[in-house]
């Protein structure tokens, strides 16, 4: 393959894969995975090696909008730092804030945290990465007295048990799965899931203990519990190095609720695997609890000298490509800068560092109370960055009312078109993966380089640009005065001998006098090494803490509302779908979003596969379609995150959740809403592929999927089916039973290509969609195959796609007659490229169905 090699940095995830990129286009680009690159050695899931599909400037914002009109940048910029300037003026530093995301890179992140805590003086910024890690954050600095992640990936593959808490890591983080897989095959490692729901990471597990909604800290205090009972404590790691409070034992107290059989099971294994390591991540951190279940899986380490060497610790994994940059260089409100908090000694260094007079007096608002803030008014000018609030944050239909109160909403953001960019008031070009040019702290400390494969489009520019042009405009142009990247990256590292002036483990500064060319070279590098608090923690004992945590109390039965809803993420897409939802080749996986339930939880509720059915909390309710699985619990609900009102009608998951957080971390409880679910029996159902994105009112519900060359909708209503709105000009042909209430409609253009067409059905049966679909991409149907909905001669029918890397369907895997994965894969090749889809041949061969969501 000819064209310029770029090695750079997955945009998805916290494992933080390295990308061997080869740039052969304008804006084409073929990826592979780096194989010098630590955290992945080559190997990339199916997200990271599609990154090529989502790099076109389909739905870039590519100009600044100023109240819905194009702008230049002067007119747009003078207009946020006025702005800014009147309201601090006017109601002073708290009455403004940022809100930025763990998409944004570590100098933006630093630049934006420079702005708003030392110039602006205020602790108003935070970033979406609260909804992540932050109790993770909060359970490492009780502990351990600093944020420390202590392990690296290679302990995973060191350990002899692992333990996984809240992560289907074969779906959220496949590449440490595939890691854990291959450490497996090598040495026999032991896996334990602890999970509500028997995912497909649960089912490949040695045990999967399905733990009750915030059931962790109970479990795991008395894990604790037992492992002292049975003698298993070590006595001289306590002794030298960690801090016990006096009623400690006396509290590991709570009803775990699982099984004395699967309980004994999970003893004997913790008990007999001195190498282990708990990998634990959103399951465990979106909670009320979340904090004090970081401390309980913590003090188990602690209490059993399981940390500090090789194969053995507690392993907090971010969701996102940068979480830990943020948190590195101050982008939480409740922290200053390089990990130091607000203390008069600490306060007085950063404010020399940065020579300012106007440094913040302590932290700012939270991410949930920012947004109660905006709410009420006491906040009046908000600038998003690179994140989607109006959809991710909990009770999102109250964060929408709080940005349509605001005075003042800026966003900066790559797309146009976002639940939250709508009700901005000032927009501003970003650049995307593919330009962006910094660096990434992965999951386990490794600082990475993201370099830019595209020149900058349209009039894009980097976070930091905008930052700065705007802090030059309130008069501090001196201190936001960087003509690269690589000044702000050094003057960060250098900011990091702050930390260990004050006892932090944190540092860089090996890396403050690099060039120009030095930064543009750097190899990844890990700060604070394999084992960051080998030689002491973070406290001023330099000893560890055991935290006491008590398990939450059980909530009160409530008739209104007598389900549990979860939600999470499906393997193939990523957040709210602003980039992953552009891939054709991604999009296959999962389709709509679908209701998980427990098939006897659906009969009483009168829920079918296939059908919808509307979930209710007191925050508001939402439409899925209905998929049977009895890897739910009784009683409780699943639900993915990533559709918003762009994507979905009825759909948006986040709007669900209530505004309850954790009282240490103010990380929200996501996973466990008291809901309701009811059926819903539309009169008609309908599908639409088309080449451009219809609107749709009036509707039922109705979710959008990306298709080569266009788009596929799946919809549902009452009353009449309002075609001619949804379709484009065109010749139509069309067919119709009214006896069966059938319609299919499709509108070809002069040369006969298919621009759209609609199959609604009243009473009756919906062909498969695929078919149709390739049609956009194709052209070659007849009329009659086209309203027939299949070919004139069938192609074998591939069943639903199970790798979507070489396109191979659920039928094929079942025909080839294998028995294993590796035998699937030399037979079909599927899963014999990334690797994401072998969890989905392995529950195949099981005999059990992928998702029974059929019509
Ligand atoms: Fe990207 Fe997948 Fe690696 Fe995560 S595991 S960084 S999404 S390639």
């Amino acid at each position: 393959m000819t064209g310029r090699a770029v090695r750079t940095t997955c945009a998805y995830c916290g494992v933080g894969c390295g990308v061997s990129a080869t740039v052969t286009g304008e804006r084409t680009v073929t990826i592979k995975g780096d194989a010098g690159h630590r955290a992945n050695f080559g190997r990339l899931c199916s997200k990271g090696t599609h990154l090529g599909e989502t790099v076109g400037l389909e739905g870039r914002l590519l100009t600044p909008e100023v109240f819905g009109r194009q702008a230049g940048w002067d007119e747009a910029l003078d207009l946020v730092a006025t702005r800014l300037r009147d309201c601090i003026e006017q109601h002073g530093p708290d009455s403004v804030a940022f809100y930025v995301s763990g998409q944004l890179l570590t100098e933006d992140y630093y630049v934006a945290n420079k702005l708003m805590k030392g110039f602006i003086g205020s602790g108003n910024i935070d970033t979406n990465s609260r909804l992540c890690m932050a109790s993770a954050v909060a359970a490492h600095n009780r502990a351990f007295g600093e944020d420390i992640v202590p392990c690296t990936y290679d302990d995973l593959e060191a350990a002899d048990l692992v333990l996984l808490v809240g992560s289907n890591t074969a779906w959220c983080h496949p590449v440490l799965w595939q890691r854990l897989e291959r450490a497996r095959e090598q040495h026999g490692t032991k896996l334990v899931v602890i999970d509500p729901r028997r995912t497909e990471t649960a089912e490949q597990a040695d045990l999967h203990v399905p733990v009750a909604p915030d059931g962790d800290v109970a479990l795991f205090n008395s894990l604790l519990a037992e492992m002292q009972a049975r003698g298993l404590l070590d006595a001289d790691y306590l002794a030298e190095h960690v801090n016990v409070p006096e009623d400690f034992w006396a509290g590991l107290t709570g009803d775990h609720g699982i099984a004395p059989d699967t309980f004994r099971s999970l003893a004997d294994l913790v008990a007999a695997h001195p190498k282990m390591v708990t990998m634990f991540s959103m399951g465990a951190n979106q909670s009320v609890s979340g904090t004090d279940k970081g401390n309980a899986i913590i003090n188990l380490h602690l209490a059993t000298g399981r940390i500090n060497r090789l194969g053995a610790g507690p392993f907090s994994i971010t969701g996102q490509p940068n979480a830990m940059g943020g948190r590195e260089a101050g982008g939480l409100a409740n922290m200053l800068a390089c990990h130091l908090g607000f203390s008069k000694a600490e306060r007085a260094d950063v404010a020399a560092f940065w020579q300012t007079d106007r440094l913040c007096t302590g932290p700012g608002l939270k991410a949930v109370e920012m947004f109660q803030a905006i709410h009420e008014g006491r906040i009046k000018f908000v600038w998003v960055m690179a994140t989607n609030p109006a959809v991710s944050l909990p009770d999102a239909g109250f964060v929408r009312e709080a940005l349509a109160r605001c005075e003042t909403v800026v966003v900066s953001e790559a797309s146009a078109d976002t639940d939250t960019t709508r009700l901005a008031h000032v927009l501003l070009p970003a650049l995307a993966w593919g330009e962006k040019d910094g660096t990434v702290t992965n999951s386990e400390r490794l600082v990475s380089r993201q370099r830019p494969l595209f020149d900058p489009p349209g009039e894009s520019l980097a976070d930091w640009q905008i930052m700065s042009a705007v802090a030059r405009r309130l008069g501090w142009g001196d201190d936001f005065a960087w003509d690269s990247v690589a000044g702000i990256f050094r003057e960060y590292a250098a900011m990091t001998a702050l930390a260990g002036r004050h006892g932090k483990v944190l540092d860089l500064t090996d890396k403050a006098q690099l060039d120009d060319a030095g930064f543009d070279l750097m190899e990844p590098f890990q700060w604070g090494g394999a084992f960051p608090l080998a030689n002491g923690y973070a406290t001023p004992d330099r000893r560890a803490r055991l935290v006491t945590v008590q398990a939450p109390e059980p909530a009160a039965a409530n008739p209104d509302f007598p389900f549990r809803l979860n939600n999470g993420r499906y393997r193939d897409q990523w957040h709210t779908m602003t980039r992953t939802g552009w891939s054709a080749t991604l999009s296959q996986h999962r389709r709509e979003p679908l209701l998980e339930v427990h098939p006897a939880d659906a009969a009483a509720r009168g829920l079918t596969a296939g059908g919808l059915a509307r979930i209710v909390t007191a925050q508001g309710s939402a439409v899925y379609r209905v998929a049977l699985s009895d890897g739910q619990r009784r009683g409780d609900l699943f639900v993915p995150m990533h559709w918003t009102d762009v994507t979905a009608g009825g759909g948006r998951t986040n709007r669900l959740p209530g505004q309850g957080v954790d009282p240490v971390s103010g990380q929200p409880g996501y996973k466990n809403t008291p809901a309701q679910v009811e059926p819903l029996k539309p009169e008609w159902r309908a599908f639409l592929v088309s080449r451009e994105i219809a609107a749709f009112e009036g509707l039922i519900w109705w979710a959008r999927s990306r298709v080569a060359g266009g788009w596929l909708c799946e919809l549902a209503g009452d009353g009449a089916c309002d075609i001619a709105r949804m379709l484009p000009d065109g010749a139509r042909i069309e067919a119709a039973d009214h006896v069966r209430g059938m319609r299919r409609v499709a509108v070809q253009d002069e040369t006969g290509a298919l621009l759209a067409a609609l199959f609604v059905t009243r009473s009756g049966e919906l062909p498969p969609r695929e078919w149709v679909a390739a049609q956009l991409a194709q052209s070659a149907a007849s009329p009659i195959e086209l309203l027939a909905g299949r070919a004139s001669t069938p192609a074998p029918d591939r069943g639903p796609i199970v790798c979507i890397c070489h396109g191979v369907g659920e039928n094929e895997i079942a025909a080839c007659g294998a028995g294993t994965v590796a035998e699937v894969g030399e037979a079909t090749q599927a899963g014999t490229n990334c690797g994401s889809c072998r969890p989905a041949i392995a529950r195949l061969l099981a005999g059990l169905e992928l998702v029974e969501a059929a019509e």
